[in-house]
């Protein structure tokens, strides 16, 4: 039996009912019936919906369901660049999205803020000619986040015909975009909807359906099964073109009623509420001190403190209590701690880790 609460950045501790919806999952056998059943459609039409409530889309958006950030990534270049890509990096989540542009031949150029920093948009030039701009809302590695209003001044200095695509992975549902600014937005389910790891979701507008169906139009290559037109093709009857992760887009949809009922803004408000707690405590701790320095640029749901021990000590100190933390990541992993505050983490969760920090720490 594992008691242990992981607060770490992904995956992490599960949302609390999802033991619960596994067993109705087991009890109505979702691992047997057939991706083209009448049965799945239903669920995958649950899941839709409950979503779009949760994230308040408009109707030129569709959602996709893919199996990772990292293909997302992937099939966003295939799908929406011919031959330019433009990324603003502040840590590894966003560098290795640029990377993934190179590796498949594209022309990409950065942007690199400091690791830990947010971005200076007035002071970035974006190429004329590049037809995708990424911008990551939450560096994980980091701790740096990109506010709304940065993401909607970015949109204002680029070109009207490029895509802009925003990296939520480790932050949806918080940040309340505004949509008529960004023309994608994705995620994974193993970060805020405390879920098992093996889902992406990609929403996308149609300014990005009618981009991958003009580079399709011209012959070039797409990809295969999970190009936007063939994803698409199968998402309009509620399926996917290949035997989709059922079981987790069943939890998904659970997972989405749960939070629509508790309302975006609760969660909202509880997840800002624990940040509080714990930069708080940080502020003051003569252990840890916040990494993310410009209050304005610091992650409300991945929490990055410097540690003057090692972070294994923190991690093995905390363990006779059941609770886990992140290490840094990467150069960073014995410097720093990461702690999720996910909306599976309650507030009674995050001030007890608090209290324990302080009591083992200072
Ligand atoms: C976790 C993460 C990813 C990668 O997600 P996968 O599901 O592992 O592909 C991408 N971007 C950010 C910001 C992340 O936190």
């Amino acid at each position: 039996m594992n008691n242990k609460i992981y607060f770490t950045p992904g995956p992490s501790e599960l949302y609390p009912t999802v033991p619960q919806h596994m067993q109705s999952a087991m009890a109505n056998k979702i691992g047997s019936i057939s991706h083209r059943s009448q049965q799945f459609k239903d669920i995958y039409a649950h899941t839709e919906k409950e979503l779009r409530q949760l994230l308040q889309l408009p109707d030129n958006f569709e959602i996709l369901f893919l199996s990772s950030a990292n293909e997302i990534w992937e099939r966003a270049i295939q799908n929406t660049v011919e031959s330019e890509s433009f990324h603003l990096v502040n840590g590894s989540f966003s560098k290795r999205f640029y990377e993934i542009s190179l590796e498949l031949g594209r022309k990409a150029t950065k942007y690199e803020a400091p690791f830990g920093e947010g971005f200076p948009i007035d002071q970035i030039e974006v190429p004329a000619t590049a037809e995708l701009v990424a911008v990551v809302q939450n560096e994980t590695s980091s701790g740096a986040a990109t506010p709304v209003e940065a993401i909607n001044q970015l949109r204002s200095k680029i070109n009207p015909e490029a895509l802009l695509f925003v990296d939520a992975v480790s932050s949806m549902p918080h940040p309340a975009f505004d949509y008529s600014q960004i023309d994608s937005v994705y995620f994974s389910v193993q970060k805020c909807f405390g879920l098992p790891a093996g889902l992406g979701v990609w929403v996308l507008n149609d300014r990005c359906i009618a981009k991958a169906e003009a580079l399709k139009a011209k012959g070039l290559s797409i990809g295969s099964f999970h190009s936007i037109p063939s994803l698409l093709s199968k998402a309009k009857g509620y399926q996917n073109p290949e035997t989709p992760n059922v079981l987790n887009i069943y939890l998904l949809g659970q997972v989405a009623e749960e939070m629509n009922k508790k309302g975006i803004e609760v969660i909202r408000q509880e997840t800002e509420t624990k940040a509080k707690l714990v930069y708080e405590y940080a502020a003051n701790s003569q252990t840890f001190d916040i990494a993310v320095k410009e209050p304005a640029h610091r992650s409300a749901t991945t929490i990055i403190l410097n540690t003057k021990v090692s972070s294994a000590e923190v991690i093995k100190k905390l363990a006779p209590f059941d609770m886990v933390v992140g290490s840094g990541y990467g150069s960073y992993k014995d410097a720093q701690i990461r702690i999720a505050n996910f909306p599976a983490h309650s507030v009674s969760q995050m001030q007890a880790l608090v209290y324990k920090l302080q009591e083992l720490f200072g």
